[in-house]
């Protein structure tokens, strides 16, 4: 039977002092094994549905749900052993090697007197060999690539051994084979282990190949939400980027291809902006 992780019923959020709401009642869920690619413009609300997702947020209206438990109930302590995150923007800015972070991922795990254990150290090195940084393991933070630092990033959400993975932006910065094999982890991750993976990104093609589901967002509304060749159509991409966009298919995979201005035809271009 399916195990829904992660739910949004009606989510609404209003930052203090803002004319509107940054998300209007979202609707989504999230089940054990799945992986969920939310797009959308900028400003559209993504963070701010992660947040709300986190319990970081308080939300206006509606509910935020981990395993059909209230977001606000749980201590957050036991939330971080359920939910790991790899957040937008984070600089290596603290002296530690690499393991001493990604054992951080376990402090939700620790016992009262907070030495790791056996299975603490072992989840840690399990965690890195997944994001192959094994081999960087005694290296300070502060030496680490863009590509190296992600991955020690992740490594220490996995360390957590959590039940979903929410993830925003985690390819930011990175060169093709890096960010492919962020993805292919996240992903690989969510088939090997059931973990429910939830990813913010900005790749949208990308996210049609990678994505059982795609949630594109406008405004703070969702816009579309469903199996890429469903969601990613000519009228909602362009209405929701705001450009004319060509959909094509590329092994049955809608792939998204934007109009420079001499590519738009005139008609069609009337069209559209009628
Ligand atoms: P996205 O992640 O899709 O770029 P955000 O969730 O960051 O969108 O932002 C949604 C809306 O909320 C935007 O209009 C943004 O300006 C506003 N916003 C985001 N963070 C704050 C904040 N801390 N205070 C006030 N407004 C915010």
């Amino acid at each position: 039977m399916e195990r829904v992780i992660l739910e949004a019923e009606g989510v609404s959020y209003r930052y203090p002092g803002a004319r509107d709401d940054a998300v209007r009642g979202v609707s989504l869920r999230l089940s054990a094994g799945e992986v969920m690619f939310l797009v959308g413009p900028n400003g559209s609300g993504k963070t701010t549905l992660l947040r709300l997702m986190l319990g970081l947020l308080r939300p206006a209206g509606g509910e935020a749900r981990v395993m059909g438990v209230p977001v606000q109930r749980w201590k957050r302590r036991a939330l971080a052993r359920l939910v790991g995150v790899v957040a937008q923007r984070e600089e290596p800015v603290f002296p530690v090697t690499v393991r001493q972070l990604v054992m951080l991922g376990r402090y939700p795990h620790l016992g009262p007197l907070g030495a790791p254990r056996a299975e603490d150290r072992a989840a840690v090195e399990r965690a890195m060999a997944l994001c192959d940084v094994l081999h960087l393991a005694d290296r300070w933070v502060a030496t680490l690539s863009g590509g190296e630092w992600q991955r020690v990033r992740i490594a220490r959400a996995l360390a957590q051994e959590p039940r979903a993975l929410l993830l925003d932006e985690p390819t930011a910065n990175l060169d093709i084979r890096h960010e492919m094999e962020v993805f292919e982890l996240v992903c690989g991750l969510a088939g090997s282990e059931g973990v429910a993976v939830l990813v913010v990104s900005h790749h949208v093609n990308l996210a049609a190949r990678y994505g059982q589901r795609i949630a594109v967002l406008q405004e703070g509304r969702i816009r579309a939400l469903g199996p890429p060749l469903e969601v990613l159509r000519r009228q909602v991409l362009e209405a929701v980027f705001g450009w004319p966009i060509e959909v094509v298919n590329w092994r049955g995979v809608p792939q998204l291809v934007p109009l420079k201005n001499n590519e738009v035809d005139p008609i069609s271009r009337e069209e559209r902006e009628r």
